[in-house]
């Protein structure tokens, strides 16, 4: 078994780890050696295609993963970059009221502003100028105005953006200022190394272990060869996500862990829904999201956001078989897009397990989230209508396409009893908690510095850090966590 010797080891390089490496970066610069592994390979924005079939193979699963009871389709990057190397950069701050609701000790508000702000000067987030705009966006304004709701401009994290609109198979000239551009190869320079193609198993006693698997074609490989490998370190910094992470710690099994690990997870059930314009809109020209509505979310729990998918993605969230779902299709260039956010409560039974060693999560919708989804399927309706659009498709309704004179029913067509699970599409690019932060060990796996409780060798970097969902697109959030979770341990560095 090859043998690796280290300072600190970090375990996933996407919003959490690459902001860890970030931050530690300067250790490396003074001699010690850090090593950030990723299970996924290192491309470089040069090998994105933004082809479909090809963006696939930067997904855990190729995409393809799903709640145990198969009715919520989880997506996660797996690739040095993490999930940001195909995020949309939709950058939102937390809701002040969900960190005071966290209630850990030294996690203010005001601290984690002041990180806000500097990682989104850093990473250049900033609300695109009206020429970003596209027709699917002007549409989502107009009708969200017309029905007297607010309407927002979303701040994003790119720079010179070429609009190619394809940002979620990876941006091809790397405007995107995600981890892949930004962090990582600041760490670099500095002297950290990154390892990819490396899948950590388990942890324990300041050591980890994991496979060395071939670098794929056309990506940057490590220079280890393949095989079982030992990492050795004096802090290892877990970041491989809500699944990633909470499945290390679950397979490594160490004495006295909280039963809370792997718990309280949320993941933002989410639905994307189409209304199909007379005009052409093509929502795939200049950049996919500029606008968002808050009308429903304190009384609702959802977000409404403007989004983009690509025609298999598309089709999939569209009911309808056959010759009929075909028909749909046909008018994809006319289709105007909503993205709903719902955000869920974080309950301990919604947890990540293993089955056959492989994490998965245990997680049942609730009614609240239901009730709250077709509300926000009714609100989508309306905007389309509002916005000019003759047909609307949602999926939990009576009819595969509603029209306009469907309008006056919406209540009646759209509703719980049509919200039939693993028979409706149901998303989540926001999976959260498993690792959650607190005080008490019956209810927290890390403490108020993500430190793993009873090991202080031990640490957590990432989106399983969060107590509760963030309401809004979390990756803002997860950088700020794990940055005043890796200042910690510089600061303390002996
Ligand atoms: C398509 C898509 C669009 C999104 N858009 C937005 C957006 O616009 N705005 C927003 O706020 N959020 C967005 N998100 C969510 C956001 O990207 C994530 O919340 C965030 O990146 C999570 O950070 P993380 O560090 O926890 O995990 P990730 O960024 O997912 O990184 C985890 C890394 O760990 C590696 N890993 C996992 N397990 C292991 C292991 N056992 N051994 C070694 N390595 C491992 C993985 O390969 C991965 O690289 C989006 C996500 C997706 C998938």
């Amino acid at each position: 078994m090859k043998k690796i010797e280290c300072d600190i080891l970090i375990i996933g390089s996407g919003a959490g780890g690459g902001t860890a490496a970030r931050v530690l970066a300067p250790l490396a610069q003074k001699g010690q050696r850090i090593v950030v592994a990723d299970v996924g390979p290192f491309y470089t924005h040069e090998h994105f295609t933004q082809r479909e079939i090809e963006g696939v193979d930067l997904l855990w699963d190729e995409g393809g993963v799903f709640t145990k009871d198969g009715a919520i389709n989880i997506i996660m990057g797996r690739m040095v970059g993490g999930s940001t190397g195909i995020y949309t950069g939709v950058t939102f701050t937390v809701p002040p009221d969900v960190i005071r609701t966290w209630a850990i000790p030294g996690l203010t508000y005001d601290d984690l502003e002041k990180r806000f702000a500097r990682i989104k000067e850093a990473i250049n987030a900033h609300v695109l100028p009206d020429n970003f705009v596209n027709t699917n966006n002007r549409l989502f304004k107009k009708g969200v105005e017309k029905l007297g709701w607010p309407c927002g401009s979303i701040v994003i994290n790119v720079k010179d953006c070429q609009q190619q609109g394809f940002c979620n198979l990876g941006c091809t000239v790397g405007a995107k200022q995600g981890t892949l551009e930004v962090e990582i190869p600041q760490a670099i320079k500095a002297g950290v190394e990154i390892i990819p193609n490396c899948q950590i198993e388990a942890v324990g006693g300041n050591k980890a272990w994991g496979t060395l698997a071939p670098a794929p074609p056309d990506s940057i490989p490590s220079k280890h060869e393949p095989g079982p490998v030992e990492f050795s370190a004096k802090k290892i910094i877990l970041a491989g996500n809500t699944f990633g992470t909470s499945g290390i710690l679950l397979r490594s099994k160490l004495s006295g862990m909280s039963p809370a690990l792997g718990g309280y997870v949320t993941v933002h059930p989410s639905h994307t829904v189409f209304g199909i314009h007379p005009e052409v809109v093509e929502g795939f020209r200049g950049f996919p999201k500029t606008y968002y509505s808050t009308q429903f979310t304190e009384s609702h729990h959802y977000y409404l956001e403007t989004c983009f998918y690509y025609p298999f993605v598309a089709a999939k969230y569209i009911e309808g078989w056959g010759v009929e779902h075909k028909k749909i299709m046909r008018d994809y260039r006319k289709f105007m897009a909503i993205l709903i956010l719902n955000h869920d409560q974080a309950v301990p039974t919604n947890r990540i397990v293993l089955q056959k060693g492989v994490p998965v999560l245990d997680y049942r919708i609730s009614k609240e989230s239901i009730q709250s989804l077709c509300h926000a399927q009714r609100s989508a309706a309306r905007v389309f209508f509002a916005a000019g659009c003759d047909r609307a498709l949602l999926p939990a309704s009576a009819k595969v396409v509603l029209k306009r004179e469907d309008e006056s029913r919406l209540e009646e067509l759209i509703g719980p009893p049509y919200f039939i699970l693993n028979k409706i599409s149901i998303a989540s690019a926001h999976p959260q908690g498993g690792c959650r932060m607190g005080t008490d060990p019956a209810t927290s796996v890390t403490n108020e510095w993500g430190q793993v409780h009873g090991y202080p060798w031990l640490h957590v970097c990432d989106s399983s850090l969060l107590p509760s969902s963030t309401h809004v697109n979390p990756y803002l959030t997860i950088m700020a966590l794990a940055e005043r979770n890796a200042e910690h341990i510089l600061e303390t560095w002996k």
